[in-house]
């Protein structure tokens, strides 16, 4: 006989659920985002689609029927992988700007606009444009 209190028994049944995966934290995170958007907008229809998104992350965080769970799951992984890869490559690229920054100057032709890169910290230096052959002093 196992002496177990309701609660330590509703925590097990939660662990035995499905928990969250990605298609859940996806939907929470919107679901939060409406609830945030709605502060403001203060729409019905929000509202409405707010619950309809949260019951539907609750009802698969604590749903047993695993295998279906991990079947959307890997549904939505695969069919949003493109987007997924999309942020990771922008975010790669934001950190990568963000090096080259600090050892670069970024900066535009006073004649054509034309946007150059230059190496940063040689002092003053001429530079002669690429497109329209102007040439300029900056202080790099
Ligand atoms: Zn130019």
């Amino acid at each position: 006989m196992s002496k177990q209190s309701f609660s330590e028994r509703a925590v097990n049944w939660i662990r035995g659920g499905n928990g969250s995966d990605q298609l859940g934290l996806t939907f929470l995170f919107v679901g939060l985002i409406l609830s945030f958007v709605n502060i403001f907008v203060r729409s019905w229809i929000i509202s409405a689609v707010t619950l309809v998104v949260f019951a539907y992350v609750v009802f698969r965080t604590l749903s047993h029927n695993l295998e279906a769970r991990r079947r959307e799951n890997a549904a939505f992984v695969k069919a949003t992988h493109p987007v997924w890869d999309r942020v990771n490559a922008a975010a790669y690229r934001g950190a990568a700007q963000a090096q080259d920054r600090r050892t670069h100057k970024y900066l535009k032709c006073p004649d054509c606009k034309q946007r150059m890169r230059v190496p940063r910290g040689k002092g003053k230096i001429r530079v002669k444009c690429p497109k329209c052959g102007k040439r300029f002093d900056i202080k790099s």
